[in-house]
């Protein structure tokens, strides 16, 4: 790791002394200006005419050779070099004496050197925010530093950063210099009393939406990746941050949670689920068949106010039940695409109720809450009569028995002849919420039928993704909604989110394959707008079967009409990503997939040179190789337009 840092700093200048150099240096000075006599401290502060520039010099001691041993610092004006011998008084009261030239530049590469303890994305993520601030004032002096350098740097990078990285850069600045300070090589932190100054607001992720941001992240995130929050805008920013506060959800489609809810004894009407109109008229044939030719033909998507939106409907027989569920297949609500509906046997409903449980995080309890008026309108009522919505704490330790489940629905004043019903229904249901580890357990409406019985009509239920380990989520898994590229990504334990466009992405590192996903979208603008087909970050290792893995599912996408690897060397070093690449093309080969479209390759960092010969010397035809990112997405782009 510290071989790759020091390998991919930029060549500035003849390097400075290094540390231990510069400490020895120190030490043998200060050994010396002990034994010796002390002057008095005087300054001495002239004109140099011949340099024109402002002179000081404040005597420290005698050479062995008898001569006055100075400190001489220059200066454009007197209160410069007045500024600069009070720094070098600071430095001799602490017994620091620097005679290297040591460089803001220095203690920053000699503070990433330390850092060979930190995950490698975190190290590149500081290199490049070192790299910044190196440009800007790398050249002064370490002990000459000022506050309003670090002002200066800080508010430079402002203009095109947000107050997020800019924290970063000063954070960075104040840890180097702390490590310079543990090496006696200044006094003071200058960047600690610099200020925040606000940056640009996060930019946007211009590729990616909500849904595959979240997608995206959840994917890195469970690679322990730390994200750069510059990647995202507001809105996803948020549902991140909620997601990862609470943990990711498993939200069930209504006829699982009513599947659940059976499983528990919460009483529900027969129902299955139909993908085809033709399947919904089977359904409901077999439901007349046995003597139920009313059912409800209801849209499957993961939201509420179906209902309103003229996903539910009432069908008298097999014939209407296909025309109903024709008119609601392909109905699009609120985002959401119905690709299912549930064929339920229609209930002749008297009455309808609510009733749920659900975590509540701000009082660290489970709370249930429970209304006569329920059904459609319970947003409404919550709002204008909210005294009709019961709200009862469950403590987790007790939760609810037979006396809890009639406390709660005689708060939701359920009336007499559904009490009985309902409150063994919500016995069950809380049985079911604790069991499966539920967020959230919804029924909307509980449906008081005209012959007396209480049954859950609705249901809506959230999973915690945290209890995941205990629980067996995977059958709730949504094939329909799942990617099948994504599906088998997964059995090959690839981080692969599909997106919609036409460059297939190979990248090292959840931070530079979103970036990567950033700049192909803009690059491929131009031409006709161009896009990134998907994400695929292959990780730290990429030996040659990941890269083959690899390959072989981004061109498995029929979408896909290039594809760019993009590989920034870290401990993996770019000549293993080179063979990983060559043997990856050659295995494709023999397994009979067809390697058809053109690749091209970016190789930086760590062995880069070597990397790309490996490459050059295979001389694979698909192969093309682009020195930088932009210009690699730019080509990539170029390829795919050619391609479509
Ligand atoms: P939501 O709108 O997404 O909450 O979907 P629901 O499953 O709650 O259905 C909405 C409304 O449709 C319910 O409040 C009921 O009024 C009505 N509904 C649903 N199923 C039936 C049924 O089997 N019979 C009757 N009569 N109405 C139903
Ligand atoms: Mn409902």
């Amino acid at each position: 790791m510290v071989k790759a840092v020091r390998r991919i700093w930029p060549a500035r200048k003849p390097s400075g002394t290094c540390v231990m150099q510069a400490i020895g240096d120190l030490s043998e000075k200060r050994a010396m200006a002990e034994t010796k006599r002390r002057a008095r401290g005087e300054d001495s502060i002239y004109y140099d005419r011949s340099r024109d520039r402002w002179t000081g010099t404040i005597t420290v001691g005698w050479k062995p050779d008898g001569r006055r041993d100075r400190i001489i610092v220059r200066g454009r004006t007197k209160t410069e070099v007045k500024d600069k011998l009070r720094t070098k008084h600071q430095e001799l009261a602490a017994g620091i004496r620097t005679t290297a030239r040591y460089t803001v530049e220095q203690c920053l590469k000699d503070w990433l050197a330390t850092l060979n303890t930190h995950a490698e994305t975190t190290v590149t993520g500081y290199l490049i925010m070192a790299r910044h601030l190196a440009g800007l004032i790398g050249n002064i002096k370490l002990v000459e530093l000022k506050v309003r350098d670090v002002d200066f740097a800080l508010g430079k990078l402002t203009e095109h950063l947000s107050t997020r990285s800019v924290r970063l850069a000063r954070m960075i600045l104040i840890q180097a210099i702390r490590n310079a300070m543990v090496n006696d090589l200044v006094v003071r932190n200058v960047a600690d009393l610099a200020a925040v100054p606000t940056g640009k607001p996060g930019r946007p992720s211009r590729s990616l939406n909500l849904e595959q941001a979240l997608a995206v992240l959840g994917q890195a995130e469970s690679l322990g990746y730390q994200l750069g929050f510059q990647d995202l805008n507001k809105q996803q920013r948020q549902a991140y941050e909620q997601r990862k506060q609470w943990g990711l959800r498993v939200d069930l489609f209504e006829y699982q949670a009513k599947d659940l809810f059976a499983e528990y004894g919460v009483p529900v009407q027969p129902g299955k689920v139909a993908h085809t109109a033709e399947e919904a008229r089977d359904i409901a044939a077999e439901f007349a068949a046995d003597g139920h030719p009313l059912v409800v033909v209801k849209a499957q998507v993961k939201t509420g106010g179906r209902g309103k939106a003229g996903g539910v409907k009432l069908a008298d027989g097999p014939d209407e039940a296909y025309a109903k569920a024709s008119q609601i297949l392909g109905m699009d609500i609120k985002g959401h695409t119905v690709h299912t509906v549930l064929i339920a046997q229609a209930v002749d409903i008297a009455a309808e109720y609510y009733l749920s449980f659900l975590l509540d995080r701000a009082n660290r309890t489970f709370l249930s809450i429970c209304s006569v008026q329920g059904g459609m309108e319970i947003e409404e009522v919550a709002h204008t009569d909210p005294d009709a919505v019961a709200r009862i704490p469950v403590s987790p330790l007790t939760g609810v028995d037979a006396a809890k489940a009639a406390e709660i629905i005689a708060a939701g004043r359920i009336p007499a002849e559904a009490a009985e019903g309902a409150a063994l229904l919500a016995g069950r249901l809380w049985a079911m919420f604790t069991d499966e580890d539920a967020t959230l357990a919804e029924v909307n409406p509980i449906a008081l039928t005209k012959d007396g019985q209480v049954l859950a009509v609705d249901g809506k239920v959230t999973l915690d993704d945290n209890a995941a380990f205990r629980q067996e989520h995977a059958r709730f898994s949504d094939p329909g909604s799942t990617d099948p590229i994504e599906a088998r990504a997964r059995e090959k334990h690839l981080n692969y989110v599909k997106l919609d466009g036409e460059v297939g992405i190979i990248g090292n590192g959840a931070g530079l394959v979103m970036s990567t996903l950033d700049v192909v979208a803009q690059a491929g603008a131009p031409f006709g707008g161009i896009r990134p087909a998907n994400f695929l970050d292959i990780g730290g290792g990429a030996s040659a079967e990941v890269m083959a893995n690899g390959l072989e599912i981004v061109l498995s996408d029929p979408g896909v009409r290039s594809v760019l690897v993009n590989v920034f060397g870290g401990i993996t070093s770019c000549d293993a990503v080179a063979s990983g690449i060559v043997s990856a093309i050659a295995m494709l080969t023999e397994r009979g997939d067809q390697v058809d479209r053109p690749i091209v390759v970016r190789l930086d960092g760590n062995n880069a040179a070597e990397g790309r010969r490996i490459l050059s010397d295979a001389a694979i035809g698909v192969v093309e190789q682009v020195g930088t990112m932009d210009g690699a997405a730019r080509r990539a782009a170029e390829l795919a337009a050619k391609g479509a």
